[in-house]
């Protein structure tokens, strides 16, 4: 999922409250007594047998979290380059690649300057392993500081100031008809996978 853990704001005193409320469409909430997870906007949410959990597992592409080695990376080559579906789809397709979610899939694919529409098999091996490698680092960062920063183009004060302000965030994300940062061209927004996605059609052939 692209849940991002709806915590209180940093410097919140004992008055802020908690748990906090749901922000979104939560489909799950995990509690404890002193911490929460939400599940927003997730591909797919069920609750499901051990047996069926292990289908579903086994069905499942690779993983940053459970195998980020060269064969990792090596499945994921085979799995988008053997489709002719579009590569905005396939990032989506849990038996692809587990887990990058909406907001991750834009900026990934921004970050590559790749068209969200080329076909699987028209990408380099070396694209998709640049692909693949650039998910195991941001999914990485994400997991060690609770907040997705997906630009590339901000120094280290910027994304210190990013963990706090969503605006700084993403580069086309969120942002449709704001102008790229890169071009200044509008972020173009459209359907995809049945998600929005964002994406500069200048900077991403
Ligand atoms: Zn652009």
């Amino acid at each position: 999922g692209e849940a991002e853990a709806a915590l209180p704001r940093r410097g919140a005193g004992p008055d802020a409250g908690f748990p906090p409320e749901p922000v979104g469409q939560v489909r799950v909430r995990l509690l404890t007594e002193h911490t929460l997870a939400d599940l927003r906007g997730p591909a797919a949410c069920e609750v499901l047998t051990p047996e069926e959990v292990a289908a579903v597992v086994a069905k499942a592409g690779p993983d940053p979290l459970v195998s980020a080695g060269a064969d990792a990376e090596e499945v994921v080559v085979e799995n988008l380059r053997r489709r002719r579906t579009a590569v905005g789809r396939l990032l989506m397709d849990q038996t692809v690649v587990s887990g990058i979610g909406n907001i991750y899939r834009a900026e990934m694919l921004f970050r590559a300057g790749l068209d969200p529409h080329t076909p699987g098999r028209d990408l380099p091996a070396e694209v998709v392993r640049g692909l693949w490698q650039d998910w195991v680092g941001l999914l990485g960062e994400g997991v060690r500081t609770g907040v997705m920063v997906t630009r590339a183009d901000l120094d280290e004060e910027q994304r210190e100031l990013a963990l706090t302000e969503p605006g700084l965030r993403h580069a086309v994300y969120g942002r449709a008809g704001e102008p790229c940062l890169v071009c200044s061209r509008p972020v173009v927004l459209e359907e995809m996978a049945g998600r929005k996605l964002y994406w500069c059609s200048t900077c991403q052939v």
